[in-house]
């Protein structure tokens, strides 16, 4: 009986922390999938793009933060993580910025350690292509990061971000931007992420010169194209940065996790949570983008714009800053997007889990050291009966 009660407490208490810490992953994260495209746009894209995207880590430093928090947080997003990458099989996967917590407080040895953290965290096979945008935790906010430039150096240099990235993986075009240097006061950084938007914007729009030098020339036949880098056929591009676009608040926002209602009240600050209005209308004219993509402010958000530019702002995938962490799956193609989210497991759920079970443990171990007392006492009163009884001595 006693040995038997053991066993169980034994194996319930492997159990459920083998479910809290690695199957409730795959329990939940199996229920998510990638969206479906009509039977129609299959057949004109049979070779759709499956995009994972997530934003806001913010792998925690050795200043802010306590170790078990750190530890418990870069556990739980790297089984999510993992457990999406194995079941899902992402192609492309983007990071929306702020990897790090204290990346604009750090020093050069404690960035080297981030930087194999999150390597480590967010492994990936070879095929897959990850894709990582600046946020104001990982160099600074424009004061920070203007006025230490190592910060964006080092960051740019470990992740391989040009000021403005512009590359196409299935005939679909994207667009990465520091929105960091969009302050627009001529600070190093803030003139060459302009001058790289205007060289992207280039790019982009050759085509279209081209289209229109042909219309003025087809009487002359004297067309002189430009070399394009893109192909004829580009779609518009998606652009993909950390601050969202301009918006005055977050009251359009909708979804369940969509900013609290005090939060959607309280008017945006240019600059600090969505860029100035300038620089969307420059990155707006510049890219004409068919979608946004952006994270910064740790909740969910769908709006369109008044040029009709979709934006989707992504929450955090850190448990420290939300309940519901998620991440994004996009179907795309050249035509078309498909959006749809991912929800990784609750931390409230996996604590409940955790106290139901520790009450069932003290029950249980309450009633084996209640047997194993009773044994004890059933042994000593053996004993005790056993003994043989000391002779009486008579005196005559
Ligand atoms: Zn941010």
């Amino acid at each position: 009986m006693f040995p038997r009660r053991m066993k169980f407490i034994l194996w319930f208490t492997c159990f459920v922390f083998i479910f809290c810490e690695w199957l409730v992953y795959y329990l939940v994260i199996f229920q998510c999938s990638w969206p479906e495209l009509s039977p129609e746009d299959k057949q004109n894209n049979p070779e759709p793009l499956n995009v994972m995207l997530l934003s806001d880590p913010h792998l925690l430093g050795t200043q802010d933060g306590h170790w078990f928090d750190k530890l418990r947080r870069e556990w739980q997003m790297e089984r999510a993580f993992q457990t999406a990458a194995t079941i899902l099989q992402p192609e492309v996967v983007f990071v929306l910025g702020d990897l790090f917590d204290e990346g604009m407080k750090c020093n050069d040895e404690e960035f080297d350690d981030y930087v194999n953290r999150f390597r480590k965290m967010f492994r990936h096979s070879e095929d897959v292509h990850l894709h990582v945008t600046i946020g104001n935790h990982d160099i600074g906010f424009h004061d920070i990061a203007s006025s230490n430039e190592k910060n964006y150096q080092r960051f740019s240099k470990a992740f391989n971000i040009p000021d403005v990235g512009l590359f196409q993986i299935k005939g679909n075009v994207f667009v990465t931007v520091n929105s960091i240097g969009l302050e627009g006061d001529n600070c190093t950084m803030c003139e060459s992420s302009v001058n790289a938007i205007k060289q992207v914007a280039n790019k982009l729009h050759c085509n279209d010169r081209n289209q229109r030098s042909l219309r003025r020339n087809l009487i002359k036949e004297l067309a002189k194209k430009e070399e394009c880098e893109l192909p004829f056929d580009a779609p518009l591009p998606i652009l993909v940065q950390h601050f969202p676009l301009y918006r005055k608040s977050e009251s359009k926002c909708s979804g369940i996790d969509a900013p609290p209602p005090e939060e959607m009240k309280k008017e945006n600050r240019p600059k600090w949570e969505v860029v100035s209005e300038e620089a969307t209308s420059l990155l707006l004219k510049s890219f004409m983008p068919r979608l946004v993509l952006s994270g910064h402010t740790h909740h969910g958000c769908y709006v369109i714009h008044e040029d009709g530019t979709p934006e989707l702002t992504i929450p955090s995938f850190s448990w420290r800053n939300r309940n519901n962490p998620s991440f994004i799956m996009a179907v795309i193609t050249p035509k078309k997007f498909l959006l749809s989210k991912c929800f990784i497991p609750q931390e409230n759920t996996v604590i409940a889990i955790y106290v139901f079970s520790a009450i069932v443990l003290v029950i249980a171990s309450a009633s084996v050291l209640k047997a194993y007392l009773k044994s004890l006492q059933r042994k000593l009163l053996r004993m005790l009966q056993e003994r043989p009884s000391k002779p009486t001595q008579r005196y005559y």
